[in-house]
């Protein structure tokens, strides 16, 4: 199992809020129903399918944003989305949706909202760094530019 975490890509996370849309992320995923893994197993969980080119099997949960790969056909998608994210608080909670008290479900929306905005402030920050190298970089060119012409004449 490796983990991987990975900037942009937030908008989609609240498209997967019920356990029924997560599952139908879930139609190339490459373990059947007798996997403890199954696709059923690991909407219940939280967690939706985002293949990738390299990672047939990558999955993020639509709480915590964890991202999981590298699963096998005897992982527990609760137990193991636990371990790799012990502040879930999804996870911690360990229910299906339909078990869930209406007092849960509010926890576990404030708790998403709270992790979206983390992402969100990650990605403007993560965005602005790049921008400022990207200036840096012209200004040390024009700077050398206004030195090379200077020393011609
Ligand atoms: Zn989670």
């Amino acid at each position: 199992m490796t983990t991987d975490e990975s900037e942009g890509y937030i908008e989609k996370y609240d498209d997967m809020f019920t356990e029924a849309i997560r599952l139908k992320s879930f139609q190339k995923w490459p373990f059947g129903d007798d996997a403890k893994c199954s696709a059923a197993k690991m909407a219940e969980a939280g967690f939706f399918h985002c293949p990738n080119e390299t990672e047939l099997d990558s999955v993020q949960c639509y709480v915590c944003f964890k991202e999981l790969d590298g699963w096998d056909a005897s992982d527990e998608p609760w137990a193991e989305h636990l371990s790799h994210s012990k502040i879930c608080v999804f996870a911690k909670i360990g229910k299906p949706q339909k078990d869930l008290t209406a007092k849960e479900v509010f926890r576990i929306e404030m708790e998403r909202k709270v992790n979206k905005n983390k992402r969100i402030t990650a990605q403007l920050l993560y965005d602005f760094r790049k921008m400022s190298e990207e200036a840096e970089d012209f200004f040390v060119e024009m700077m050398e530019k206004t030195e090379s012409e200077r020393k011609k004449k």
